[in-house]
């Protein structure tokens, strides 16, 4: 069985991303099907669309997405339908960066996040005629009607969240703040210089200003 889904695929590197219908797989039992509402546009997208990074073609991309769970496996706990949740980038859960609880770091983060299948290997989805279609670009190929995700890479949220302005946070929002954060650790009355001032830069500013830095350039 599956879904039947539209979705922005990149066909080849350089391709313009064609919107197109494909047969997005059935949950298994450690997936959700999420009714995807809301994502951003994340530069990492282009880059990927352009073959500057290492992704595997054809696949979906998209990797800020947010949206309303309409199916669950049956080992899949904290959420159900019509429960609301941000994507955030897939990682592996068993190498030891990720048993440490550093998943931005994990041992396996190309392969899980740019060939855009499951870890079997298994493609998601599928174009007319049964030809492979990657959906699994950081766990979520989110430029789509519908996403399948784990509960790995799932933030539930209140139901009446602003997915339009949450979905944002699960890249550039983390990523900025991560650095100030975690990355750095600033501390107050430190300086701060931000070089670029996208949905990532705008975040690194807001979490400095939080963490009392002195003075943010
Ligand atoms: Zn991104
Ligand atoms: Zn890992």
């Amino acid at each position: 069985m599956s879904v039947r889904i539209r979705a922005a695929v990149a066909w080849e590197a350089g391709a313009k991303l064609s919107i197109e219908e494909f047969d997005l797989d059935d949950p298994r039992d450690d997936e959700i099907l999420v009714r995807v509402e809301a994502t951003g546009v994340c530069h990492t997208d282009e880059s990927s669309r352009l073959g500057l990074l290492p992704v595997v073609y054809p696949i979906i991309l998209g990797h800020e997405g947010s949206g309303t769970v309409e199916a669950a496996g049956k080992d899949v706990t904290r959420v159900k339908a019509g429960d609301k949740v941000l994507f955030t980038p897939d990682y592996c859960g068993t190498c030891e960066q990720c048993v440490l609880g550093y998943t931005p770091y994990c041992e396996q983060a190309v392969p899980v996040t740019f060939t855009g299948t499951r870890p079997d290997g298994s493609p998601r989805a599928h174009a007319a005629g049964g030809r492979p279609v990657r959906a699994s670009f950081f766990g979520q190929s989110s430029f789509a009607t519908h996403s399948l995700v784990t509960e790995r890479n799932i933030v539930p949220v209140p139901r009446d969240a602003p997915l339009h302005y949450l979905a944002g946070f699960t890249c550039g929002v983390q990523t900025g703040a991560g650095v100030m954060l975690n990355a750095i650790g600033v501390a107050p009355h430190q300086t701060v210089a931000v070089f670029g001032t996208g949905a990532v830069g705008l975040a690194a500013v807001m979490a400095a200003h939080a963490s009392g830095a002195r003075e943010i350039v």
